[in-house]
């Protein structure tokens, strides 16, 4: 071999080296961006769809495919699509559902409980572009039978339990009365997790996730995937290779080690919730509490059938007797371990004020009508001992609130 100068070796060397007949036994992080085939036929098969293969990392990437392997099999679903985080994968099925087969079909029909980046997509991005959303309360099956006939939209869209008010999505109903108007039905499932619940056996068409949250765990990657047919994944890959909104390969490493523990953390997450949930109900300083795992809850019976006795996973939301914004704000500034942090599903159990965050994006007047009120507090119960947890609340409230 020719000597070459120290500018080119530093360049090449050390790289693009025989694989080792020894495979790693945990998946590597591959960061290249792009690939070279055996012959460019290869390549020319790979991206014409004809074969599998790596070409370019917004077509696909070896540890981003790990994790959508991943993914597909835990929801037991043919195929899945990452996302670079749970809005994009939200926003990938509904235009999945709107696009396609073809025409653009411009209606959509919603649980109004939902995330609010999740209404606000549907309300003013969808809306924009001359999608119109009806919004409905996911629970009132009969209401969500005539807004589906009405409307006759490309898809039902819901959440398995609700951000921030917790109610339970009926999956196996909606799935057939979605599916009687031809509409496929879209089930956000980050609160369940497949640890509780697989909507796609109940009938679901896309599953989506924010894997930011209990997949990955700890806080420190932001995620999202989508688990469907292999020819609706089809479709959402084609849609991905032109709008580039792909997780990276460093993030989906983080969101596959995150679920090699998604059983242990869930069924932790699971008991301590429903202890500070039967805390927080006998607490004379709470005027009501959101948790499906309590008797009192509208759909507790559901949430046992559909979660098959496993728990009721680790959010919750609960109302501060009297309290205003100033006084939520106290509560929340006392406590010392529970992380008033915007986000959930992590380790670490965490509020937030869903008023003034992560339902921000809605208006004033649609948050009261949803009953998002000015003393609701959302939390997330981590992994630690529940006692400690109950603990802090209960001396933030002290503080915060006098007894
Ligand atoms: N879906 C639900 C239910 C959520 O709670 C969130 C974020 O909180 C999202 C989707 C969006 O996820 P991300 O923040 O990863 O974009």
């Amino acid at each position: 071999m020719t000597s070459r100068s120290i500018y080119t070796l530093a360049v090449h060397a050390g790289e693009r080296l025989p694989a080792s007949p020894f495979r790693p036994v945990t998946t590597p992080i591959t960061p290249a961006v792009s690939y070279l085939a055996p012959e460019m036929a290869d390549l020319d098969a790979v991206f014409g769809g004809e074969r599998a293969g790596f070409v370019y990392q917004r077509y696909g990437n070896p540890t981003v495919s790990a994790f959508e392997q991943a993914m597909a099999a835990l929801e037991g679903g043919e195929a899945a699509v990452a996302y670079a985080s749970g809005m994009a994968a939200v926003h990938g099925a509904m235009l999945g559902a709107l696009l396609g087969e073809g025409a653009m079909r411009r209606t959509l029909v919603s649980a109004a409980d939902v995330y609010g980046a999740t209404y606000a997509v549907q309300e003013r991005l969808l809306g924009a572009l001359g999608v119109s959303t009806t919004f409905v309360d996911g629970t009132d099956l009969a209401a969500v039978e005539v807004a589906l006939r009405e409307r006759r939209p490309a898809a039902l869209v819901c959440e398995i339990l609700s951000n921030p008010l917790l109610k339970v999505a009926d999956v196996p109903r909606l799935a057939e009365l979605a599916h009687a108007v031809g509409a496929a039905l879209i089930v956000d499932s980050t609160f369940a997790t497949p640890y509780l619940f697989r909507p796609l056996e109940a009938g679901a068409d896309y599953v989506v996730h924010s894997a930011t949250k209990y997949l990955a765990g700890h806080g420190d990657v932001m995620a999202g995937v989508v688990v469907c047919s292999a020819a609706r994944a089809a479709d959402l890959r084609e849609r991905q290779k032109l709008l580039g909104d792909n997780l990276g390969p460093q993030e989906a490493w983080l969101a596959l080690r995150g679920i090699k523990t998604l059983a242990l953390r869930m069924r932790e997450h699971c008991a301590n919730a429903q202890r500070v949930a039967e805390w927080l109900a006998a607490e004379p300083r709470v005027a009501q509490v959101h948790y499906p795992g309590l008797a009192a809850h509208a759909q507790h019976d559901l949430a046992e059938a559909l979660f098959g006795g496993r728990g009721f996973g680790g959010m919750m939301s609960f109302v501060l007797d009297g309290a205003g914004q100033a006084e939520v704000f106290r509560f929340m500034e006392a406590l010392e371990l529970v992380l008033p942090a915007t986000t959930l599903g992590d380790i670490h159990s965490l509020t937030l004020y869903p008023a003034h965050s992560s339902h921000r994006a809605v208006a004033p007047e649609v948050r009261a009508a949803l009953g998002i009120g000015e003393g609701l507090v959302r939390l997330s119960v981590g992994i630690e001992d529940p006692a400690d947890v109950i603990a802090d609340l209960s001396g933030a409230m002290d503080r915060a609130l006098g007894r």
